[in-house]
């Protein structure tokens, strides 16, 4: 079994609950579990239509710009994006138009528009994605490679921390939460594209293209 971030086979067991084992790479840090405990497509919509968040909800808004406004602080007015991943209610894309960004919206259930991954973009959003994401390692190289020089990835994800603190993490029992990134994920991510790095508070990583 390989890793689906970097690919690499030096995979070791992390932890067990009552529904699925989790794997940890020891070359770039990703907690995984094995494919087989991978939601198929529709039992995957499923979940997600349970949990829809409507635009304009000021909770949900708040929580959204723990992303936008570090975002938002470091582009050139009228910036042109992409909310990827946006869902069926594109909350993050509204609170950026707003402020007069641009932003186009991909989602592979709700808005699988392939036009949207067809151009380049000053900042690319994924806010609660890439914890779905079954290949990451190929996901977010195609979304680096739609940035143009100086671009921004927002990411808005939990972040492991330890195992003492995995095994009571909430996060973890989704069924559609399938890879679990680290800080120690993002710097080696980070250091593999060239990127400069932020962490913003507990979930919130800056990547820009250099
Ligand atoms: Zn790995």
């Amino acid at each position: 079994m390989r890793c689906p971030l970097c690919h690499e086979g030096a995979v070791s067991p992390f932890h067990r609950d009552q529904r699925r084992s989790y794997l940890r790479c020891a070359s770039c840090a990703l907690v995984f579990v094995p494919a087989r405990y991978r939601l198929c497509r529709e039992a995957e919509r499923a979940e997600y239509d349970l949990h829809q968040n409507a635009v304009g909800e000021s909770g949900y808004e708040a929580f959204l710009a723990r992303l936008a406004a570090p975002l938002a602080a470091r582009l050139a007015p009228g910036a042109r994006g992409l909310d990827f991943g946006c869902g069926p209610a594109p909350a993050l894309a509204h609170m950026l138009q707003r402020q007069g960004f641009r932003v186009s919206l991909y989602d592979s259930f709700y808005r699988p528009d392939a036009a949207a991954l067809a151009c380049c973009y000053d900042f690319i959003c994924a806010t609660e994605v890439v914890e779905h994401l079954h290949r990451p390692g190929s996901e977010l190289a195609r979304l680096w490679s739609l940035l143009l020089p100086g671009g921004w990835l927002g990411v808005m994800t939990k972040l492991v921390r330890d195992r003492e603190a995995f095994t009571r993490w909430h996060y973890k029992n989704d069924p559609t939460h399938v890879c679990f990134f680290s800080r120690e994920t993002w710097r080696w991510w980070a250091q593999r594209q060239g990127a400069h790095l932020e962490f913003i508070g507990a979930d919130v990583i800056l990547l820009r293209r250099q």
